[in-house]
């Protein structure tokens, strides 16, 4: 079982600190001299209103439907979200049927997606609230759901229930930054909350100019002003985005104070970029009778609830080939000897990327024990598409024959 690695790069580490003290300093503007720069909602509102992305999730929201599009939409793009939605709408269309089902369907419906951790906490989120009548509205109940932090309380409550909140993302702090020049990141804990502080009194300006000249009804005002925010987030996702922003395509720029300075590509303010460790993986594929032995990994470990083929971290100054045979004793119980090695298969995670090498391998001797999987078991070839796998596993199957398209028998 391979682990996420613990090193860390030290020296960059520590330039970013020094750059985070360094703009210590900057990083509390007055709000008053920002107030020139917020551009008028009216024109955001329209902006959307004429290039909104239709998406999925924007049609029929409701909590469950929207939380299941945050959650999905955490670390992954637009584009790849989309058919997992669709295919996860169809096969839980409520939050009961998520909670009847089984965890393994569960890991199953989002194979392919990563971070597991989400579709669990989703998962343990609607056994507790059941139906989308019972789930709760105030920003202080949300966060106490598995899974829900500050900014998925936040995206609910404007998107399901209508109350503007100040959702920031990246996007919206990109925007925000560039607004008023800003010299804030996301990816700093301080920062974030002080462009949330920020997009908070931008709001408060919109409402109060808005009741001002009577521009909405109190309810029909509380409608417009979450569509603006949401109009920022889709600025930020659709046009004000990090390396060419198109400001000739933005309804905002005679007031965007990055615009006027052409210093755009400056805001935020970017930390280098920590070198990504590679980890050398050896797995071992042991057949018995037209089955397969696999280990599912621990629910508290990461990949959690997923299957894999046993094996582990090859050592320094070790080959692939001796660290299977010793990882495969110490995570099966089973001395075993290498028959055949395969392509190695490469796949990168956000922090770390691993390079696996996978071996066929025939028993010699030795008891069958899980020593570090919840439990082993020799799955039948015939049922593979049935269990959920991590992608680098799923890529060793596929590239040596064996077939996971759906199939029919879903005994797991
Ligand atoms: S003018 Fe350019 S930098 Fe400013 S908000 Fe628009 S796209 Fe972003």
């Amino acid at each position: 079982m391979y682990r996420k690695p613990t090193t860390k790069n030290t020296q960059i580490q520590k330039t970013n600190k020094q750059l985070t003290k360094e703009n210590d300093h900057t990083n509390r503007p007055e709000f008053d001299s920002l107030i020139p720069f917020i551009p008028k909602m009216e024109i955001l509102y329209q902006w959307f209103d004429s290039h909104k992305r239709n998406l999925p999730w924007r049609m029929n929201r409701t909590p469950y439907r929207v939380l299941v599009s945050e959650i999905m939409l955490q670390q992954t793009r637009v584009t790849t979200v989309i058919p997992f939605y669709l295919k996860w709408m169809s096969q839980f269309p409520t939050l009961k049927t998520l909670a009847d089902a089984d965890i393994q369907t569960v890991y199953k419906a989002w194979e392919g997606l990563g971070y597991y951790r989400r579709a669990r906490m989703l998962y343990e989120c609607a056994k507790i609230v059941h139906t989308d009548e019972q789930f709760p509205f105030q920003i202080h109940e949300l966060i106490r759901l598995p899974g829900i932090g500050l900014y998925t309380a936040h995206a609910l409550a404007v998107f399901a229930f209508g109350i503007p909140y100040p959702i920031l993302d990246g996007n919206i702090s990109r925007v925000i930054s560039r607004w008023f020049l800003l010299n804030l990141r996301f990816s700093n804990s301080r920062d974030q909350k002080l462009l949330r502080d920020i997009f908070q009194q931008v709001i408060l300006i919109w409402k109060n100019k808005a009741e001002e000249i009577s521009l909405f009804q109190q309810d029909e005002l509380q409608k417009q002003l979450c569509t603006v925010i949401e109009s920022v987030m889709e600025l930020g996702a659709t046009v004000c985005i990090p390396k060419k922003p198109r400001c000739c395509e933005c309804p905002v720029s005679l007031t965007c104070r990055a615009f006027q300075h052409q210093s755009q590509v400056q805001y935020p303010p970017t930390l280098k970029k920590q070198k990504i460790p590679t980890v050398k993986v050896a797995v071992g594929i042991l057949e018995k009778n037209q089955k397969v032995l696999f280990g599912l990994r621990k629910q508290s470990d990461f990949l959690g609830g997923l299957w894999e083929l046993p094996g582990g971290k090859v050592n320094e100054n070790e080959r692939p080939e001796e660290a299977i045979v010793r990882e495969f004793f110490e995570e099966t119980g089973l001395q075993v000897e290498v028959i055949k090695s395969f392509a190695p298969v490469k796949h990168a995670f956000t922090h770390f990327k691993i390079l696996m090498y996978p071996f066929q391998v025939k028993r010699l001797n030795g008891k069958l024990k899980a020593n570090s999987a919840e439990k082993l078991k020799f799955i039948p070839i015939h049922q593979l598409s049935n269990f959920p796998f991590p992608k680098a596993t799923k890529l060793v199957l596929q590239h040596n024959g064996y077939h996971l398209e759906h199939h029919e028998d879903k005994n797991v």
